[in-house]
């Protein structure tokens, strides 16, 4: 589904990722690993069209989107949650859903041709989706409260439920069990799954939470100074000397 070769990104003088190369199976949820420093979040915003490569391919379904903006790769499928905007606090769990953009730019234009009939059939579709959303996350009852006023890990789910308004199919999570606590990080570990298993996304997430690594992941990579060190399941990465190496040095 994704496919890397020979990624670097250069900040000025320094090289933060340096000739990373790896694939993406469809399906998959893949783990990225490493102590901090190690390039992660620079390459997630590559592959998610936020910083353009200094050097190296990215592919995409066969498509080389190199360069892409993060517009452009959504309309395709690429999505990365972000966490909810400062702006959108104020507006409800409903709400902030059903602001998602459609994922077919077609789709509004379709719309009015038919006429306002047809938009406010199509506005109805838009908050059924939101609400049939917050079911799967069993957010339901927060459904009208803000979003400034959910917990850390509500908020989180929000933000899984905004990639479920698009038709995406890889999906970039950045550190979801970040500040969630241990009850919800395992209904976000089970949603995730689900949406995989079941509605076949394909996920890849950095993550520090190894027990979220282990429960979800295969494959694990594990970057360390701008490149990948291993790639493997769980167990094989978690043992291995040079990981344990770059994790001591951090
Ligand atoms: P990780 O997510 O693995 O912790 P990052 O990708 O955030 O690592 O950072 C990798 C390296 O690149 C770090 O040394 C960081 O200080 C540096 N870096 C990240 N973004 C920038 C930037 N915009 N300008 C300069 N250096 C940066």
């Amino acid at each position: 589904m994704l496919e890397l070769d020979e990624l670097i990104m250069d900040f000025g003088g320094f090289r933060a990722v340096n000739g990373c190369s790896f694939r993406v199976e469809k399906g998959s949820i893949t783990g990225l690993i490493g102590p901090n420093g190690a390039g992660k979040t620079t390459l997630f915003n590559m592959i998610a069209g936020a910083l353009r490569p200094t050097s190296g391919r990215i592919r995409f379904l066969g498509e080389d989107v190199t360069g892409l903006a993060s517009h452009q790769l959504f309309h395709k499928g690429l999505v990365r949650t972000f966490q909810i905007p400062q702006e959108f606090h104020r507006l409800t769990a409903l709400e902030n859903l059903m602001m998602v953009p459609p994922s077919q730019p077609g789709e509004r234009l379709f719309a009015n041709w038919f006429g306002w009939g047809r938009v406010r059939a199509a506005e109805g579709d838009v908050e059924r989706r939101a609400y049939e959303t917050l079911e799967f996350l069993e957010l339901t009852h927060v459904a009208h409260e803000r979003a400034g006023n959910l917990s850390g890990g509500q908020k989180k789910l929000l933000e899984l439920g905004r990639t479920m308004m698009t038709d995406a199919k890889l999906v970039l999570l950045d550190e979801p069990a970040a500040g969630v606590n241990r009850t919800l990080l395992r209904k976000l570990e089970s949603k995730i799954e689900i949406l995989n298993k079941e509605r076949g996304y394909t996920f890849i997430l950095i993550e520090h939470d190894m027990e979220m690594i282990e429960k979800l992941c295969a494959p694990v990579i594990c970057m360390a100074e701008g490149t990948v060190l291993i790639e493997g399941d769980f167990q094989s990465v978690r043992c291995n000397p040079q990981v344990l190496e770059a994790y001591l040095g951090e």
